[in-house]
């Protein structure tokens, strides 16, 4: 088997064991929440408080080709469009409309299919991936149809089976339980993108999931790799250098250089949507931790995290919650929270006492784990004290801010946090120096504009100066002449 593995990383095995994986359907919330906010901006509600909504049915229409419609995860009566706490980085509050269950769970009428697939143009497919509100449910969240809309000669698919964290089994579930549903929306997205190739990767503690795959994979363009099961395999360049061997430059993208790489929960997305149509109203989540007996859930999209938490029977201890997973996901307070398109998993873990951050040893071991070979140490340094010009010479745009470094780390220093922090300031500073420069660009062309304004007034001055010159000079020469006909017409006159 060859070796697809990439330079630092960290093996972590997951903390959290289960005997089997499973997908138990949760069942359905009394009331759901779905935020308004999307990448390119907030769409538009197209329903209003005291409508009643069937599942399925669009509640807030795409506002441009950036954006995806969203539907009712539920049936029941709009309760409310309002701001409301999301669980986000920001921590601020969203636009969103809520819902109340009427406990029936009554779909839309979903007759139309595209089965013969094959037979669509990929105009059609990529129109019925963007009705059905389909995001990247890895993480980012981009949409669906613009990533396969823009591709140019694309020559591989990626498709990322690649559980990206630790504890979290989404995807290996997904994998296990929709072997025949992901291989079909692998096949649809090859259709659209014409790539020669399919790579599906997967790591190689999945051998289930694999199996299956390998059962349900009948054609020669797709392939199914194991990876080792490192992280971060799962993040987008490294596993394209990985698998192909190909660098994508610091500011590039994997499209630049005819690669596409999609979730594997996007392919059964991408089947739902298509052969069964059937838009984006659920998802599985991973609800694991410390706190909890782990498992996966089906879930509609909106239902509260307290919803799926209460599923797993939580100790009676305190927890600390975090969203996404325990490297890269964030905090969250409030567990009323909705969950969303690409919140994959919850981790619940009991509380406590944070280890104490000491002083840099500079034992190098940030260094070797790094995964895209940059120096921790001495980023933390630059970003620590605010000089932000020579983070960036030590490439800080080009931290995925993994957290490998932080894993590591005997002093626990929050590195990924300082170069998190760093980037956004460095953000901020260039916002910032756009900013005065656009003001000293204005005043430079103010003081233009007074000068030219000065030197024509000058000018004009000096026109009407000599105007009024060449004026006097011709009443004085035309009184001259009066003088002296006056004065021949008196000589005449004496003379007689
Ligand atoms: S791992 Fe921590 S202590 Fe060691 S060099 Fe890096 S920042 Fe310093
Ligand atoms: S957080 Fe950034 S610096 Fe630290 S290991 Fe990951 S990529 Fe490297």
């Amino acid at each position: 088997m060859a070796d697809y593995s990439f330079n630092g990383g960290i093996v972590i095995k997951n903390p959290y064991l289960v005997d089997k994986v499973e997908i138990i359907q949760a069942p359905l919330p009394t009331k759901v929440v779905l935020s308004l906010q999307q990448l390119g901006g907030q769409v538009k509600p197209c329903v209003s408080i005291g409508d009643y909504v069937l599942v399925g049915q669009v509640i807030a229409s795409a506002k441009d080709g950036f954006s995806v419609p969203i539907h009712a995860p539920i049936s029941g009566v709009v309760l409310s469009i309002d701001k409301q706490t999301i669980a986000h980085q920001s921590g601020l509050k969203s636009e969103c409309i809520t819902i109340e269950s009427d406990g029936k769970d009554k779909w839309i009428d979903r007759k139309n299919n595209h089965v013969d697939f094959l037979h669509y143009s990929t105009k059609a497919l990529i129109e019925a991936i963007q009705k059905s509100g389909i995001v990247g449910l890895g993480g980012a969240g981009f949409p669906t149809h613009i990533k396969i809309d823009k591709v140019v000669d694309c020559h591989t698919l990626i498709i990322n089976g690649t559980e990206c964290e630790p504890g979290v089994m989404c995807d290996d579930a997904l994998m296990q339980f929709h072997p025949r549903e992901i291989i079909r929306g692998v096949e649809i997205l090859l259709h659209i993108c014409g790539a020669k190739r399919v790579i599906i990767a997967i790591e190689e503690d999945k051998q289930v999931a694999y199996h299956a795959l390998l059962t349900f994979n009948h054609n020669d363009r797709i392939s199914v790799n194991q990876i080792p099961t490192k992280y971060t395999s799962g993040a987008e360049k490294l596993l394209i250098k990985a698998l192909l061997d190909v660098e994508i430059p610091s500011g590039g993208f994997a499209v630049d250089k005819g690669i596409i790489c999609q979730n594997i929960a996007t392919a059964k997305a991408v089947f739902d949507a298509v052969i069964s149509h059937r838009p984006l109203v659920s998802r599985i989540v991973t609800v694991t931790g410390d706190g909890v007996r782990p498992n996966n859930f089906e879930v509609r999209l909106g239902a509260s995290f307290e919803h799926l938490i209460s599923l797993v029977s939580p100790n009676k201890r305190v927890h600390n919650y975090r969203m996404g997973g325990m490297m890269m996901g964030i905090d969250v307070a409030d567990i009323n929270a909705p969950i969303g398109k690409t919140t994959s998993a919850i981790f619940v873990n009991n509380q406590v006492q944070k280890p104490v951050i000491q002083e840099c040893i500079r034992c190098g071991q940030c260094s070797e784990v790094c995964p895209v070979g940059l120096l921790p140490q001495q980023l933390y340094w630059h970003a620590k004290s605010e000089n932000i010009e020579k983070a960036l010479n030590y490439n800080l745009p080009d931290c995925i801010e993994c957290a490998c470094c932080d894993y590591v780390c005997p002093s626990h220093i929050p590195l990924a946090s300082y170069f998190s922090f760093a980037k956004a300031l460095g953000k901020q500073q260039t916002r910032e120096q756009d900013k005065s420069n656009i003001a000293r660009e204005r005043f430079e062309c103010r003081e233009h504009r007074l000068e030219r304004n000065k030197l024509e007034r000058t000018q004009m001055m000096a026109d009407k100066k000599k105007v009024l010159k060449e004026k006097m000079a011709k009443e004085q020469s035309q009184k001259q002449k009066v003088d002296e006909a006056m004065q021949r017409v008196k000589q005449a006159k004496d003379k007689r």
